[in-house]
């Protein structure tokens, strides 16, 4: 079994890692935050407290970082990842940043003949621990087949998008659409019960009928219509406001790049804005309806 680095323990980042132990790998763990990384050490992964330390022996370094410069800030530099991996270390970064920081981080790579993908994910952190996400990879097709044996302990599905960045730009686009569906969503259960209906049967409808889509059928924005849905549980958990209002600004990002209308990604972005600056950016992004509804 492979020697694995991963660094980034957070929400994703540690039950990917935890489901690449069971799966038999050697880990090497890191993580700015001590407890964080100490947390793995009882599960008999090796915990290093430098990024040097962490990958200067591993075959393949997994990242799972909040943002773009937080993974050019690990990967680039004197004591970065770059610099401090085997020439043979295989590199994936599962965060999901901006495409021009995929490839930026991808050229400076190159220099040092090491192979990279971007490989961000879409499953959320039951996906994480269920080793059920799927990964959305841009790079060399012979450098995802390198990384496929690792990727299928965590995924169920693994999509190759096209060149370096390529994943991110995907996983944008779809994340983009999510954030304008589940606002739509709230939307048209708002008005139904404005209206006098009731928002499980108007959902059982919808659900049946031509308006029906992920986040009414799976992910159902309001309260008490689906259980295991968030919205039953005060919005706790799930993807927080704060990273769909990232992602969101990561397509306006990608938009503004390539001359590409998005009035409806952009809309999307301001009303996320306005409802983390409510104070609700920790909340589940499904929190939305809150905003459309008013409470
Ligand atoms: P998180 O904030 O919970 O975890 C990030 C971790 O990175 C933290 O433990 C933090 O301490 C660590 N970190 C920060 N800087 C570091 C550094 N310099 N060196 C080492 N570790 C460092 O975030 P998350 O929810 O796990 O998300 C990670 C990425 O996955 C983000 O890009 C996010 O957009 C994406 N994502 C998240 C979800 C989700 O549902 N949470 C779903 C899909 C994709």
């Amino acid at each position: 079994m492979q020697r694995i680095a991963f660094l980034g323990l957070g929400n994703m980042g540690a039950p990917m890692a935890r489901n690449l132990l069971k799966a038999g790998h050697r880990l090497t763990v890191f993580d700015i935050v001590a407890s964080a990384r100490e947390s793995f050490r009882p599960l008999g992964a090796a915990v290093a407290s430098t990024i040097p330390a962490a990958v200067s022996d591993a075959e393949v370094v997994i990242t799972m970082l909040p943002s773009g410069d937080h993974v050019k800030a690990v990967y680039l530099g004197d004591t970065g990842i770059l610099a401090s991996a085997r020439a043979d270390t295989l590199l994936i970064d599962s965060s999901t940043i901006a495409a021009e920081d995929a490839r930026a981080v991808a050229s400076a790579a190159a220099t040092y003949h090491l192979d990279i993908i971007d490989a961000p994910v879409s499953g959320g952190t039951s996906g994480a621990e269920a080793g059920s996400l799927t990964f959305i990879v841009g790079g060399a097709a012979a450098a995802l087949e390198r990384a496929r044996p690792v990727l299928e302990k965590m995924g169920k599905n693994i999509f190759h998008a096209g060149d370096s960045g390529a994943g991110q730009v995907a996983k944008i686009c779809n994340n983009m659409l999510l954030g304008i569906q589940m606002l739509a969503t709230a939307e048209a259960l708002s008005l139904g019960v404005e209206n006098g209906l009731d928002p499980a049967t108007l959902s059982g409808i919808i659900a049946k009928s031509s308006g029906r889509n992920w986040a009414l059928e799976v992910y159902n924005p309001w309260p008490g219509v689906m259980e295991a849905a968030p919205a039953s549980r005060g919005y706790v958990g799930g993807f927080g406001s704060e990273l769909m209002l990232k992602d969101l600004g990561l397509a306006q990002q990608a938009a503004g790049a390539s001359r590409s209308l998005t009035p409806l990604g952009s809309l999307a972005q301001q009303l996320y804005r306005l409802h983390c600056q409510n104070g609700n950016g920790k909340l589940d992004f499904s929190s939305v309806k809150m905003l459309i509804a008013g409470s």
